[in-house]
């Protein structure tokens, strides 16, 4: 691995440029830079960042390193841009007058490339950028760029996978899985929190089919590196899709979040016949279930009824427990003794229940709340989940 300077003006940086949307296809510098390769993000600054590069080039201020990868092939020399992003598509942007900057903050001047006198444009094509271009394995690089990566805006997860595993399916799958508008969006930006264009949604989708075909999300990723399509992905999110949608024609807020695809592996097949599953049962128990408030993890609805032959279900709605002083008012009451068969014993050695059950409407309130010793309290376990809907 080797790192060498180099040194280009921003107008050697310009020349070529070019930026089309569709195909993501952003170039410079004679067209042999790759400004936004597989693995970069999109495109994050905002406003005042953009005006503030130009303004620091402007007063001849430094704007810091920028890393680039070579790559030779066929006597050629390419580069694909490591670090800098931002900056170099905030430079290029304003050449091409996509924005206007207030020269000496005078803001009712604004000024875009074209506005500048010469002197002033000058200066800008005339700036002379700093680059380390580093040259090495792709395991290599992702070390390094790692290590630079501490340094500006961090990368997710997923931002430095797509990193590692860059090649054609990367490439294809950001199209349908972290743009606005397109597959997963589309199917599951209701149901998906975080943000789409730090591929938080391509993350998603990839935890759910490495854990169908029970490996990780890299293994995946290394598998089909350089696959020519996504059809494999693609088709699984659609039957997650049509399963989840069949089974829960009604979307509400609770929904979103939930591990769908998790979800889907784990029962889509086990409990593929049973008839007990059908959406207008289905819908009645969630209606019913979402008014009851001592559920505290209301999207746990969805697993509850999905495992309903499971004795344990309960557990996915983390029902209210009772406090420390619903337990201590209500061992009073009893006089220590259990609330059933009137033994008497120690406060801990009592299960507080409630009297009247959670899914019937019963509260968790002392009120309500019940102490038993440890036979009558598995009495009450074997009894409820006879009953539990
Ligand atoms: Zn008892």
């Amino acid at each position: 691995m080797t790192i060498e300077p180099l040194t280009i003006t921003i107008s050697e940086l310009y020349d070529g440029y070019i930026n089309t949307d569709e195909t993501n296809d952003v170039k410079g510098y004679g067209g042999k830079l790759n400004i936004r390769p597989a693995f970069q993000r999109e495109f994050v600054y905002n406003d005042k960042q953009e005006k503030s590069v130009i303004n620091s080039i402007l007063n001849g201020y430094p704007i810091n390193l920028f890393y680039w990868a070579k790559k030779e092939s066929n006597n050629t020399t390419t580069y694909e841009l490591l670090d800098g992003q931002q900056r170099t598509l905030s430079i290029c942007r304003y050449l091409s007058k996509v924005f206007s900057i207030y020269p000496n903050n005078k803001v009712d001047s604004p000024k875009y490339f074209n506005n500048l006198t010469k002197e002033e444009k000058d200066k800008i094509l005339n700036y002379k950028l700093e680059i380390k271009v580093f040259s090495g394995t792709d395991k290599e690089k992702l070390a390094w760029f790692e290590v630079i990566n501490t340094v500006g805006v961090k990368l997710r997860e997923q931002e430095m996978r797509n990193c590692i595993y860059n090649g054609s399916w990367v490439s294809l799958v950001k199209i349908e899985f972290s743009k606005q508008g397109k597959l997963m969006d589309n199917l599951f930006g209701d149901y998906i929190k975080g943000e789409r264009n730090r591929q938080d949604y391509l993350e998603k989708a990839l935890s759910w089919i490495s854990n169908y075909q029970n490996i990780s999300i890299v293994e995946y990723m290394a598998k089909h590196q350089n696959d020519t399509n996504i059809d494999e992905i693609v088709s699984y999110i659609k039957s997650v899709h049509g399963w989840l949608t069949t089974l829960f024609p009604k979307y509400r807020k609770e929904m979103k979040g939930v591990e769908w695809g998790i979800l889907y592996n784990e029962y889509h097949i086990r409990k593929k016949t049973d008839t007990k599953l059908n959406s207008i049962d289905i819908e009645t128990k969630i209606s019913k279930l979402l008014k009851n408030d001592t559920i505290k993890k209301r999207s746990g609805v969805y697993e509850y009824v999905l495992d309903y032959d499971n004795p344990n279900r309960e557990k996915h709605l983390d029902i209210r427990a009772f406090t420390e002083n619903m337990r201590l008012f209500t061992y009073e009451k009893q006089n220590g003794k259990c609330g059933h068969c009137g033994k008497k014993c120690e406060i801990s050695e009592l299960e507080a229940h409630h009297i009247k059950e959670w899914f019937n409407g019963g509260t968790t309130t002392a009120e309500n709340c019940i102490l038993l010793c440890k036979d009558c309290h598995r009495k009450e376990t074997s009894r409820l989940l006879k009953i539990l809907p």
